[in-house]
């Protein structure tokens, strides 16, 4: 709890389904809170798809200890640094067949017994769905700012996401807004776009929800090459017309966050 006091603003990033871009948007937004200045950690609290170390291209890293038994996390920048379950393991190749208590207390390790220092942000991808792993984490974690739910467009995503916000609001998580990703892709030849999921069911949720709609960030080649090369995608195609996209999805979120009042 000594080490939770030190960090100002917590956000947990959540969808109610894998592969739909969570780990994108936790990693992107927390690189951009980084190059903002902003003291950050990274809490890959994903165990069975840790995605965090791909990512920022530091596979192999291992974390460290410090003098006092804690968990040291992974440097990215002086201000940044991460935690995931794959600086922990020998292998990334191989499955966690953890069973649930085994992986509550590598969550409950890595929350409370890592030495984060003084932070600002503390991001948090969250396992995908509404099950124990990320109830457990939003009630250690504790006292949070709010959750960003994303999704993709199609009308199979809607009952994710209403079970993603009700998951919410029955831990008193504020929303702080729903991302729609892949959200239509645009021919890099013609410029016609193709709503290839479908569209709009982020927006739809939202508005019917009464929670913010952070907008809509299309399907893009250079998300996914800048992921599997380990380049955070707002900082490596800064001047793309999709990462000026993303920017403003992930802008209003730090204020969302910094006006909730803390209890
Ligand atoms: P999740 O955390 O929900 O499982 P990820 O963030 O790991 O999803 O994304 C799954 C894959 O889709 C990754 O390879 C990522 O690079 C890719 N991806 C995510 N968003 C986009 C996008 N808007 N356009 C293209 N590829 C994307």
């Amino acid at each position: 709890q000594a080490q939770l006091a030190r960090i100002k603003h917590r956000i947990v990033v959540m969808s109610g389904k894998g592969g739909v871009g969570k780990s994108t948007i936790a990693v992107n937004l927390a690189y951009g809170l980084a190059l903002a200045g902003k003291k950050v950690g990274l809490l890959d609290a994903d165990i069975h798809g840790p995605s965090v170390a791909k990512m920022t291209g530091t596979e192999g890293a291992r974390v460290s200890g410090t003098p006092e038994g804690m968990i040291q996390p992974v440097r990215l920048h002086d201000n940044f640094h991460a935690l995931s379950i794959a600086y922990l393991i020998d292998s990334e190749d191989s499955a966690l067949i953890w069973r649930g208590p085994m992986k509550m207390s590598a969550l409950k390790e890595m929350i409370e017994n890592t030495a984060w220092g003084d932070l600002d942000y503390l991001i948090v991808d969250c396992p995908p769905g509404t099950g124990d792993e990320p109830l457990s984490i939003c009630q250690i974690i504790g006292d949070l700012d709010g959750a960003v739910v994303v999704t993709t467009p199609q009308h199979l995503a809607e009952v994710d996401v209403r079970k993603s916000i009700s998951f919410c609001r029955s831990l008193n998580v504020p929303v702080l807004g729903v991302v729609e990703n892949m959200s239509g892709f645009v021919c890099p030849r013609c410029g016609e776009v193709t709503q290839v999921l479908g569209s709009g069911a982020g927006r739809r949720i939202a508005e019917d929800m009464g929670v913010p709609f952070l907008g809509s960030i299309p399907m893009d080649p250079d998300i996914a090459e800048a992921s599997d090369t380990g380049r955070p995608f707002i900082h490596a195609y800064a001047k793309s017309k999709t990462a000026q996209i993303m920017q403003e999805v992930i802008r209003p979120i730090v204020g969302l966050a910094e006006a909730q009042t803390k209890t």
